[in-house]
């Protein structure tokens, strides 16, 4: 018998470099599967997530296309703790099921990475994997990477880091941290590689 596939929890802090480490692991030969597109794909018009969405909040969560209206949703859940908590109920049992889907898509034996941006505060993905890898940087610099984004002002960028779980908690739930606070992609990458080699390659 072959050992099961090994599942990677990876996370970390909106412009921690999470995605950049995604892209990384891919490479290697991991089986990405990014919870972030399912959540988008589950609310864009058309959606499985949208009739139980529409029902939680009436059609004002709605946009003119029939997707859900983010700049609404972000608004309503960010000011009250129970619309946030209504949305993620809806979203987080549909987000799991496309993930555990797209996941038994991978070849026998592949490395599953589940990118999750909120794995640390929803709770959920701990048991789910068998490993968790956390991008970690100081604010400042997550806020920095930010603001290099289209779109993003100052006061969104630190709304979305203070929603967050704080540094020290992801920290705390990690089986292993890689710190990205050095703007050099070639630090980050070589520590993606060596993790891989002592998670997986060496196994
Ligand atoms: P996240 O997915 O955590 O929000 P990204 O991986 O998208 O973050 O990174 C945020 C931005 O910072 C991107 O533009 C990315 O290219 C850049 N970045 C991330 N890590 C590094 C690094 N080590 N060196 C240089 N730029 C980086």
């Amino acid at each position: 018998m072959t050992a099961a596939a090994l599942r990677i929890g990876l996370t970390g802090g909106i412009g921690s470099g999470k995605s950049t480490a995604a892209a990384r692991l891919q490479a290697l030969g991991a089986h990405l599967v990014d919870t972030d597109a399912i959540a988008r794909e589950l609310t864009l018009p058309g959606g499985a997530a949208l009739p139980a969405l529409r029902e939680c909040f009436g059609d004002a969560c709605l946009a003119a296309d029939g997707s859900l209206d983010r700049a609404w949703m972000r608004a309503h859940a960010f000011a009250e703790p129970a619309h946030r908590a209504a949305l993620e109920a809806v979203l987080h049992p549909l987000i799991g099921t496309e993930a555990e889907r797209r996941a038994a898509e991978a070849p026998a034996g592949a490395t599953r990475v589940f990118d999750v941006p909120l794995l640390v505060e929803s709770g959920r993905w701990r048991a789910r994997v068998d490993r968790v890898l956390v991008i970690d940087c100081p604010a400042e610099r997550q806020l920095e990477r930010v603001l290099r984004r289209a779109g993003w002002t100052r006061e969104a960028a630190l709304r979305v880091i203070a929603q967050q779980a704080p540094r020290e908690i992801r920290r705390a739930a990690a089986d292993a941290v890689i710190d990205n606070r050095d703007d050099d992609p070639a630090a980050l990458a070589a520590a993606v590689d060596a993790l891989w080699h002592h998670w997986v390659a060496a196994r």
